[in-house]
């Protein structure tokens, strides 16, 4: 179970998160603090001072932390306060130039990276980039599925595509798959039936978005659960197991060309 705050905005926001989060059992604290906004001119993320309040929260509740990195220099930063485990957003997965320098600042670094899907339903550019990190030597490798943007209005701020999900686990099966239905949703009422649904698939978890004030963040306010609520959800779905502190090694069998 990852949850954690969308953005880190505050250092007293990242603590009163993780200690709230901490208190519902979860497993890794999250929070972006480079955040690639569609449009420019909205809160574009604190930056490193962002990854010393990570790291602080860490300290305070012995939960391990995540942050998104989408460039090289996001690497080196966050391995110099000692991130624990690193996220590839979506918009990253979908630019192989991108997918390849982040390859290479990874090159030879045992950390564990998480992969979103891309924008669009790809399956291909999905594998692409874990292949990538793979090629360079990132064997704690993970997915998270966070739907796929369509065009218009729709139920679902990014739609969920279960079969490309299961089709990823059926052609890398050592991979775990979490599910991110804040990202899916896009509002909090619709994320228990999702959050369900990946559980029932055989999802190995949740990333999910926190905020110790939702009403309040700066950035995906509508989706984002208060911990005491996401402890109520936890609740009622089944038990998530630890996928990523297994520590299995992903072993990728080069994929076939054409197979998807
Ligand atoms: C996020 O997890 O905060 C994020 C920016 O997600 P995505 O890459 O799925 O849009
Ligand atoms: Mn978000």
């Amino acid at each position: 179970m990852i949850a954690g705050p969308c953005s880190a905005e505050t250092e007293n926001q990242v603590l009163s998160t993780a200690q709230g989060l901490a208190r519902q059992g979860i497993s890794l604290l999250r929070a972006g603090v480079w955040k690639a906004r569609t449009r420019g001119g909205c809160f574009e993320g604190v930056g490193v001072p962002g990854l010393a309040w990570l790291r602080n929260a860490a300290l305070a509740t012995g939960l391990p932390v995540a942050t998104e990195v989408a460039l090289p220099q996001h690497v080196e930063a966050a391995l110099t306060w000692n991130i624990d485990c690193l996220w590839i957003g979506a918009r990253t997965t979908s630019n192989p130039f991108s997918m390849q320098e982040l390859a290479e600042a990874l090159r030879g670094i045992d950390i564990p990276l998480m992969v979103k899907n891309p924008i669009g339903a790809d399956l291909g550019l999905w594998i692409g980039a874990l292949e990538r990190l793979y090629s360079a030597g990132a064997r704690r490798l993970a997915a998270i599925h966070r739907g796929f943007k369509q065009f218009g209005n729709h139920e679902y701020r990014n739609q969920p595509c279960w079969p490309i999900a299961l089709k990823l686990k059926e052609l890398i099966p050592d991979l775990p798959i979490f599910c991110d239905p804040s990202h899916i949703c896009g509002r909090i009422d619709l994320i228990p039936k999702v959050a369900q649904k990946a559980f029932s698939l055989g999802f190995d978890g949740l990333f999910i978005e926190a905020h110790s004030c939702p009403q309040r963040a700066l950035t995906d306010a509508k989706q984002q659960l208060h911990p005491d609520q996401l402890g109520a959800l936890l609740k009622t779905i089944a038990e998530p197991c630890n996928a990523l502190s297994s520590n299995k090694a992903v072993a990728m069998d080069p994929v076939q060309p054409g197979c998807f």
